[in-house]
């Protein structure tokens, strides 16, 4: 029998048996059987889902009996199964092995995908019953999980605007329409003016500073403007160019600076006045929301709960800040003085870089010989989860994955018991996104009686035939990251797939795998994998010690710069509904002040004309998670430390009481049932080389 559609077809509204994603997959663990997938099947499924997750709910609603958590909730949990088998491969699909034709499916079913989940948010009888089952979620005798199941579910149609009357329906989706448009605009017109906004450069003397490769790239990016002969500084999307780093002409870093800090800040392709509409838009649908601003709304989804515990975090952050920043101000005023030149914004990153290679003498690309990738992988990464956790790792070859590099492991628990598989996939090539990642294609739950399988993406490049894989220290540092995104997959211990590993919120997310990284060079770790690939001879000590200590110098500008977009994130998303802010560059400038943050030799790492994560991205009220995780992440390795480090026991503790726990309890709990108390910004202080403010 032939499954392949021809493109474009529709597909049925049922699989047949033998569709290879119909049920659940019958090779070890579920794992997709990847050998049988295309693309085509994959969007039959994709549809397919959708429409049995319909009918699922269709028949939930229309139950005559009373609502309950098992006819309602519990139905809701079980629903949608083949659809999220189908999006599990489908979203790896586009991100790992992409061609013409995933795209294609991919803009053919992405507004299917938002409509379906509207038909469900948005459904007045759905609601009703989920309603009815929070009002007596805690009268009816449930544990703790099934009570904060019922919660997530029902803020999640809260949100969607599922408690809205006719009315209130109509206008959030008049809303929500326009912020999308406004959205789309703000990052085309990002882009355009990005674009006008490159240097050409005429007298390639100017460009003394950098190197033979990056001279003949802006050679190449001028030609292809068709300014032959000149040279072009393309815009990168940080207020910061790495350019300026190198430059030794002052007056073109001058030039560079204020192409970027001016971006899209007049014209045709003003974002100003953009934003403001969106801050006050988000602003109106947060109050027809029930919320008194945006931020609220989204402190609401998050472990922060509320905009003012994220205003604590950051009041603490902002003197350390700006008072080390300071300090490193004076030491690059004083030898841009030996050269004459009183220090501006745009001569920061090239004296700051001086002082890197003068006092800390880190040669990175010499490191490399040291870090093999399975070397890093096996003796390294899975060695310190053996000892910490008790985990092992062997490889199945026998297990086919997605891509012929795409490498499998089944991992057995401290008591031998098999838990689920890794698959590992760690080279770049076409097809695949920038970036590194973990994501899984089957989560643990102990409803759907799951164990997990999860996945590593990184792009590292590929070794010419026969020479071994060498890593840079930082893409030594990203595998330690996204296996602590794994270890978070693997180890979870949760009833719902709703709360399975990584399913926490946005502002925890990263910690664990953060907190992961501190193994890298943890030094019972580090001997064991770090030995030069010809010679076996481990890595100096010395060496160790010069990298930790040149990873202080800058963390003041770093924060700062850090701090500044993340509370202008939060100063457009504080606005009521009744504020529309008429000069955005002028409300830039006070929120900046007000919020203790202005510098003029430190910009925010985005200025909002250009701030795309919150504009035009996922980030909006947001843009404060990474900071926020990386506190409980400092927090939690000075507990480590404080405990002995590399222990078993240590281990054990972190994995019960946090990683196996997922999104099934509070977060904040959990990092308390390891901490012993909340959380302090003073080893993230301590971490980042700040002291504390006079
Ligand atoms: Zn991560």
């Amino acid at each position: 029998m032939s499954t392949e559609a021809p493109a474009g077809s529709p597909a049925p509204a049922s699989l047949s048996a033998s569709h290879p994603l119909a049920a659940p997959s019958a090779l070890p663990y579920q794992l997709p059987p990847f050998a049988e997938i295309t693309p085509e099947l994959v969007r039959e499924a994709l549809l397919a889902g959708m429409a049995e997750q319909r009918a699922e709910v269709a028949a939930l609603v229309a139950d005559p009996a009373e609502p309950t958590f098992d006819n309602t909730v519990l139905a809701l949990e079980r629903s949608g199964q083949l659809l999220a088998r189908a999006e599990r491969v489908f979203h790896n699909m586009t991100s790992a092995v992409s061609s013409d034709r995933i795209r294609e499916i991919e803009r053919e079913v992405a507004p299917l995908a938002a409509v379906h989940d509207d038909a469900l948010r948005l459904d007045p009888a759905l609601f009703a019953r989920v309603d009815a089952v929070h009002a007596r979620r805690r009268d009816v005798g449930l544990d703790e999980e099934s009570v904060r199941l019922i919660e997530r579910y029902h803020l999640d149609f809260v949100l969607a605007g599922a408690g809205l009357d006719d009315a209130g329906r109509t206008r959030l989706s008049e809303l929500n329409q326009r912020l999308a448009e406004l959205s789309t605009t703000f990052d085309q017109n990002l882009q355009a003016a990005t674009e006008a906004a490159a240097v050409v450069v005429e007298d390639v003397a100017a460009l003394d500073g950098l190197s033979e490769g990056e001279v003949a790239a802006a050679a190449g990016a001028a030609a292809e403007r068709g300014r032959a002969g000149a040279h072009l500084l393309t815009l990168v999307l940080p207020s910061g160019q790495p350019a300026l780093a190198k430059l030794r002409s002052r007056e073109l870093r001058r030039r560079l600076y204020e192409a970027s800090v001016t971006r899209a800040s007049s014209g045709e392709h003003d974002n100003g006045p953009i934003a403001a509409e969106m801050a006050h838009l988000r602003a109106v649908r947060a109050r027809l929301l029930g919320f008194d601003t945006h931020a609220d709304l989204i402190a609401a989804d998050q472990t922060a709960k509320t905009s003012a515990a994220v205003d604590a975090l950051l009041g603490e952050l902002v003197g350390p800040a700006l008072a080390n920043a300071r300090a490193e101000a004076e030491v690059l005023r004083e030898l841009a003085g030996a050269d004459g030149v009183e220090l501006a914004a745009w001569d920061w990153a090239f004296y700051s870089e001086r002082v890197r290679a003068e006092r800390y003498a880190v040669d990175s690309a010499a490191l490399r010989p040291w870090f093999e990738l399975d070397r890093v992988l096996v003796d390294g990464v899975f060695r310190a989860a053996e000892l910490l956790y008790g985990y092992t790792f062997r490889p199945r070859p026998d297990l086919v994955g997605y891509h012929p590099d795409t490498r499998v492991w089944e991992v057995f628990g401290a008591d031998g018991e098999p838990v689920g598989l890794y698959l590992g996939d760690y080279f770049a090539r076409e097809g695949k996104r920038g970036g590194a990642w973990m994501s899984s294609f089957v989560t643990q739950s102990t409803l759907l009686d799951t164990r997990p399988v999860v996945f590593n993406n990184l792009n590292v490049n590929r070794p010419a035939a026969s020479q071994p894989t060498l890593l840079t220290l930082s893409e030594v540092t990203t595998l330690f990251h996204e296996f602590g995104h794994a270890l978070h997959g693997l180890f979870s211990a949760v009833t719902y797939p709703r709360f399975s590993g990584t399913s926490v919120s946005r502002d925890f997310v990263e910690y664990p795998s953060q907190v992961n990284e501190m193994w890298a060079l943890w030094p019972e770790v580090l001997t064991h994998y770090a030995t030069h690939v010809e010679t076996g001879e481990p890595l100096p000590v010395e060496t160790v010690q010069a990298i930790e200590a040149a990873s202080l110098w800058g963390e003041g500008f770093a924060t700062l710069e850090y701090l500044a977009a993340t509370l202008l994130d939060q100063a457009w998303h504080r606005l009521d509904a009744d504020t529309l802010v008429d000069d955005p560059q002028a409300f830039e400038a006070a929120a900046l002040a007000a919020a203790g943050v202005a510098f003029d030799l430190v910009p925010p790492r985005y200025r909002t004309t250009y701030f795309q994560h919150v504009f035009a991205g996922g980030y909006s009220a947001g843009y404060y998670s990474y900071i926020w995780s990386e506190v409980l992440d400092a927090d939690t390795v000075e507990w480590f430390k404080e405990n002995g480090g590399l222990r078993r026991d240590n281990g054990d503790v972190f994995r019960s009481r946090l990683l196996a726990r997922g999104g099934s309890v509070d977060s904040l709990a959990a990092f308390r049932a390891v901490r012993g108390r909340d959380a302090d910004t003073a080893p993230l202080l301590r971490r980042r080389g700040l002291s504390p403010a006079a």
